[in-house]
């Protein structure tokens, strides 16, 4: 069975020292200080140890053989969005990293399928790079769940989804820049309470600010299993029907109909959850994820499905197609003779 690990992170092996280039802010750049590790640097603060199944095509692919897995989507790391950065420089970077993706797919076109990054907070310029990402392969976009501390139903936004729909590009939705996270560096809470709910923040902007009503062949995947989302639908459906003043002010439609219109990966590192997820969203609307190369990732890429008692064609669709039909893929495309 073909599987396709619809999330996963890659790095170019070298990088440009954008603070040096650029005279000023703490870019990220990498220190390889050991064969087959690198530091990646934040200014000159160290962020985190990354070995070369971060950068290295041919290691992914091997350590991907051992869990069956052929095809990845990979896309940069949401450290990397840089939206803080000058818009152009923001712009310098995006096309440095795309460009790197687009050579990696052409040179691996059945291993590699590659999305995009962008400078968010300049909606011209993001538009313009979307144009260039189309033509360079790419078939999508992987975006922030918020930029810069504002929400994606925010106006200035919208042309940039408007022209992923236009363009036929998907678009990822990633937590980074977590909410809280000053105040809760402890026990890693920025990554297992910050991103979960910032996934659902995202969610929640897209859904009440009606981006879904008014671009309805807009194909969007929100990471990890839409984190705390789809496990307070509840919640979210009854504070739209009991405060429509406060919810329903720019979308008169309860949230609950956008299940399954958006895609979400799979990563819940729980079969309960997922089985609770796939009932919510339908099987054509979970992915394949895996986070990979990160710890926190389901870095086994989605055994606890292959163990899970659910039907073949439930499997395929999570394993492929799901996948296929969010990017606009055919599976023939994938077959190794
Ligand atoms: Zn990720």
């Amino acid at each position: 069975m073909l599987k396709i690990d619809a999330h996963t992170h890659i790095l170019p092996k070298k990088m440009p020292n954008w603070s040096e280039k650029f005279g000023y802010g703490d870019f990220i750049y990498l220190q390889h200080h050991k064969m087959g590790y690198a530091k990646m640097m934040r200014g000159n603060q160290f962020f985190r140890e990354i070995k070369d199944n971060c950068w290295d095509p041919d290691v992914r692919i091997e350590e991907y053989k051992q869990y069956h897995t052929q095809v990845q989507v990979v896309c940069t790391i949401p450290v990397m969005f840089s939206y803080w950065a000058q818009p152009l420089n923001c712009l310098d970077i995006s096309k440095f990293l795309n460009d790197h993706i687009a050579k990696l797919v052409d040179k691996y076109p059945k291993q590699y399928i590659g999305l995009g990054t962008l400078p968010m907070h300049d909606t011209e310029l993001a538009v313009k790079e979307l144009a260039r990402i189309k033509k360079i392969g790419l078939r999508g976009v992987q975006i922030g769940s918020n930029i810069n501390d504002e929400n994606l139903n925010e106006e200035r936004f919208f042309p940039i989804f408007e022209a992923c729909q236009n363009l036929n590009l998907a678009v990822m939705v990633h937590p980074w820049n977590m909410m809280g996270e000053k105040n809760m560096q402890r026990y890693w809470l920025p990554w297992l309470v910050g991103m979960p709910a910032e996934t659902s923040r995202a969610m929640c902007s897209m859904i009440f600010g009606g981006i879904f009503e008014r671009l309805p062949d807009l194909r969007v995947m929100f990471a990890h299993a839409g984190g705390s989302f789809l496990p307070t639908i509840g919640r979210i459906e009854h504070g739209f029907n009991c405060r429509p003043d406060l919810v329903a002010i720019d979308n008169n439609e309860n949230p609950r109909k956008y299940l399954g219109k958006f895609w979400v990966d799979c990563i819940t590192h729980d079969p309960l959850m997922l089985e609770y997820v796939l009932k919510l969203q339908g099987s054509k609307r979970v992915v394949l994820g895996s986070d990979y190369p990160f710890p926190l990732g389901d870095l086994e890429i989605g055994k606890f499905i292959d163990d899970m008692n659910l039907t073949e064609s439930v499997k395929e669709d999570i394993f492929c197609n799901a996948t296929l039909e969010w990017l606009q893929l055919s599976k023939e495309d994938y077959i190794i003779e």
